[in-house]
């Protein structure tokens, strides 16, 4: 396995800076300058990950600061044409995420416009004889700045940098995906989208769960220019390897980037503080997914029924069906205590309302169940 050119940068946060301080002396450290363009009206696109609209502490979204400090460092660079680009998962709002996640008040103080995909027209990629469809902003993007957070995925284990694109493709895309078992479609748009860095934030993300709820104290943003560098370290960090997380080894085949080597050498620390630390895998997720048939459920669907889950006390009472496959295809022979979640399984004789239902819905529609008994 090769070195890569540039190694990921991780700075340690140890609260005697601002975050956006912080961001800024991570971006000085990093030689980001070397790689802008060099036109400074060229469109530099920003793209957190506002999946869900809930405030950065609680794990799940990227703090606005660490966006604050890339726009700071670029307008002292005179890149002015910045725009923050984003669109949650399906069934989320994103304008509702920009105005609770702080980045309605974060538009009007530096004076970035906000892009919400969902509202974005799309068009159709072709890549080898593997289609995606893309927003159509992506067209216009002069340098992609990636901010995700280093999180759990209640689906993939791990989300990073590569899957923080799928907010660049339209809901009907984000569903498709799904169908498509998301890994091999998550792999083929960073083969279509490049990214030309990644600002990690590891503040405090939830290493369990994509939705947050559950923040973990990292303390650390983390720069890279390699999708696949980052992830595959990232992925390491909450105790996964590359093969936990198929998308990851994926997109190394289909060249979009170099695996991590586990070599130390590969990770410059500032304000070193030794290791990123170990922190849980999530053990109740696997306990859990025995009692799921899913099939083709989108992101936020399986979040709250997951969510829901673990907020019951007698999970095991049930067996639950998830998924578009269960709209017109066939039904598991044995549905006895079986329960549909979502408007896809309304064939089932006990059935979840909503697209998605929320996870309180979920918990109160079995709570229901088990007092009927
Ligand atoms: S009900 Fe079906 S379409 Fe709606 S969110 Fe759930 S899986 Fe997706």
């Amino acid at each position: 396995m090769s070195r890569p050119e540039r190694p990921i940068i991780s700075i340690y946060h140890d609260g005697s800076r601002s975050l956006e301080e912080l961001t800024e002396q991570l971006l000085e450290t990093s030689g980001l300058e070397e790689i802008l363009p060099s036109n400074r009206e060229s469109l530099i696109a920003i793209k957190p990950n506002l999946v869900v609209a809930r405030p950065a502490y609680e794990g799940g979204t990227t703090h606005p600061e660490i966006v604050a400090g890339i726009i700071r460092y670029l307008a002292r660079r005179d890149y002015r044409n910045i725009m923050i680009v984003e669109g949650s998962w399906v069934g989320d709002s994103t304008s509702q995420a920009f105005r609770v996640c702080g980045y309605e008040k974060l538009s009007k103080e530096y004076t970035v416009p906000l892009f919400d995909t969902q509202k974005d027209s799309s068009f159709t990629q072709d890549v080898d004889g593997y289609s995606v469809s893309l927003c159509s902003i992506t067209e216009s993007i002069d340098f992609l700045i990636n901010v995700p957070l280093l999180k759990g995925h209640c689906q993939t284990r791990y989300t990073g940098a590569l899957k923080n694109l799928k907010g660049l493709i339209p809901d009907s895309e984000k569903r498709r995906f799904h169908s498509r078992g998301l890994h091999e479609p998550i792999a083929r748009l960073n083969q279509m989208l490049h990214q030309d860095c990644i600002v990690m934030d590891a503040i405090c993300p939830d290493p369990t769960f994509e939705e947050g709820g559950d923040p973990s104290d990292m303390n650390r943003i983390l720069f890279a220019t390699d999708s696949v560098l980052i992830d595959s370290y990232g992925a390491s960090v909450i105790g996964y390897t590359d093969e936990d997380i198929p998308y990851i080894g994926r997109s190394e085949e289909l060249h979009v980037g170099s695996l991590w080597d586990g070599s130390r050498d590969s990770v410059l620390e500032i304000n070193d503080h030794g290791e990123a630390g170990n922190y849980r895998q999530d053990e109740r997720l696997s306990e859990l997914e025995t009692l799921i048939d899913e099939k083709e459920a989108c992101s936020s669907c399986y979040a709250a029924l997951i969510s829901a889950l673990r907020q019951i006390e007698e999970p095991e009472a049930h067996r639950y069906a998830i998924g578009r496959f269960f709209r017109t295809g066939q039904l598991p022979a044995d549905r006895s205590n079986m329960v549909g979640i979502g408007v896809c399984t309304q064939r089932f004789s006990t059935s979840v309302a909503g697209c998605p239902p929320s996870s309180q819905d979920i918990v109160e529609f079995l709570k229901q169940l088990s007092r009927k008994g």
